[in-house]
This record gives structure tokens, sequence and C-alpha cells, in this order.
């Protein structure tokens, strides 16, 4: 297979064949992260595509999960992104649901009639970074997209029919009261946008970041692991959503939690309890990555 650069993808998709459809994230933005930093964004021909395509063919021979990279497939024109789904659906006959990226300008910017047309075609699950429900840290953070714009984007990808997996970020407003906002503010946006699946990520410094740079210089102090559980604890307790398969098995997380709300949640916060006792093992410094 053809892969440019580093290639990123969600933990539930290494079952999946990494199809590179774009190169980078259209945004490439936000101040934490550092992803696609040494790419430039760009949709790769259309040529090649297929080319991959016919290659994953022989090599596997069928497939039954796709993931499309990079950061923001959805980037892509609709009709460019039907052409791919038609061949993949057409040369794995074994092909079950094709996911992405998605960005939430990406998003808003399709119409209700693309993204339906999308799902119809096979494009089954959409993952959004929404970071926060904080309209003033997604500022912060360079999000491109206001709080507004975000519940949009998630509220649109589900409308349009898709498995919407949003992503948060505790610790991402630094130490002290904006730590408890945020998870308060963001349990009331995914509330709000009602996604199947929430992924819990803890923040991590990653040299090169501006945020990294930040903290050299004494402008942000990250959480201690006391704070993000207390964090990931508030976010828990707060999440109406039912049922809400959630998550917080990243490599940046101290604990890993796992289950299904609103029933798991007892369990999940006895875990967290348990941690903050020192009743249990958090991951080491070392051992954590964005
Ligand atoms: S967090 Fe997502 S949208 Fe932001 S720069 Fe990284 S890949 Fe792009």
């Amino acid at each position: 297979m053809r892969y440019e650069g580093d290639i990123y993808r969600p933990p539930g998709e290494w079952k999946s064949y990494l199809l590179q459809v774009t190169i980078g994230c259209s945004h490439n933005a936000c101040t934490f992260c550092s992803m696609y930093k040494d790419k430039r964004f760009r949709v790769r021909a259309m040529a090649d595509i297929l080319e991959d395509i016919a290659m994953a063919r022989r090599y596997y021979g069928d497939v039954r999960r796709v993931f499309l990279c990079d950061g923001d497939a959805l980037a892509m024109p609709t009709g460019d992104l039907l052409t791919i789904l038609g061949a993949l659906y057409g040369a794995f006959p074994s092909l079950e649901k094709v996911t992405t990226y998605a960005g939430p300008r990406s998003a808003l910017d399709k119409t209700p009639e693309e993204l339906t047309a999308l799902r119809r075609a096979g494009l089954a699950r959409a993952y959004l970074g929404v970071e926060t429900g904080s309209d003033a840290l997604l500022a912060a953070i360079h999000k491109g997209v206001d709080a507004r714009e975000m519940l949009r984007a998630g509220v649109k990808l589900r409308e349009a029919g898709m498995d919407l997996w949003v992503m948060v970020l505790i610790g991402l407003a630094g130490r002290g009261e904006p730590s408890l906002r945020h998870a308060l503010d963001t349990a009331a946006m995914v509330n709000e946008m009602r996604p199947r699946h929430l992924s819990a990520l803890t923040y991590a410094p990653m040299p090169g970041t501006p945020l990294y740079r930040d903290i050299q210089a004494g402008r942000f102090t990250p959480v201690t692991p006391r704070e993000a559980l207390e964090e990931t604890r508030a976010l828990l307790e707060h999440l109406e959503v039912d049922p809400l398969h959630f998550t917080s098995d990243h490599p940046s997380n101290y604990v890993t939690l796992k289950g299904s709300l609103p029933q798991d949640r007892p369990a999940m916060l006895a875990q967290i309890d348990a941690a903050l006792r020192g009743e249990r093992p958090i991951r080491i410094e070392p051992l954590r990555t964005l």
C-alpha cells in the first residue's frame, strides 16, 4: 500500500484498510495537535486513489471495513467521495462500512442532501473532534469553529444518518476553575448533539505545537493527573445521552474506562474514585501520548 507521511486512525479502526484520500488536515491549526504539522493539505489524485483500491484488492483480497485518511476526508468534493465509495464497495464484496474523520468546517460546508447521499453510498461513520463545548476554549485552541457551529456540524452528521463518534479532550482548559467549566460545557454540548459514541482523550503536551510552547513560556499549566480524573468524573456525571457508548481508552488517558451509559456509569465512576484514592494504578507520564 502507498502512504505519504505518518498515518493516524481512531483506535477502533485497527482492523480497517486505511485508504489515504487526502493528505494532512484541511484546518491544521489546532494549538494542541501535532498530527499533520509536516503535511500541506491536498486531495490526492483520483487516479492514484483508484489505483490504491485496486492494489488493496489484490493484496488483501476482501475487506470488511475501510477508514479514509488523513485528517478530514470530508473536505473532498462530494462527487469525488461518491466515486471512491462506489469503487470501494465495488472492489470489496464483504465491505460493511466506510468511516472517516470529519472536520467541523467540512461538515458545515456540505448540504444535508450531500451528507445523506454520502451516507447512502456507504459512508457509515464520522469521527468528529469536538474537543470542548466551551466557546472561549474553542477560540483559544484555534479550532476554527465556535460552539454553535460545532454543535450544528455534529447534528448535521447525525441527521444525515451517520454513526456519529465524537472525541473530547480532558485537560484542554488547563488547571483550576476552567477545568470544571470545560467538563460541564462539553457535557452540555454532547447532550444536545446526541452522538452514539464519545471518546474522552486526555491532553498530553506534544513538542512542536503552539500549546507546548505556551507551557514552556509559562502561559499554560496542564492539569495534574488528579485534576484530569476529576474532570473526567464531572463529564461522566453530566452526560445524559441514552444510550451512549463511552470510552476513555486512548494512550493519553490516565485510567482506561469503557462502558455504555447510563447503566455502566456507576462502575466507571467507581474506577475513577479508586484511582483518585490511589487504589488503582494510573498510566505514568512517559507512557502517555496524544
Ligand atoms: S485536531 Fe483535527 S482539525 Fe485540529 S489540526 Fe489536528 S487533525 Fe486538524
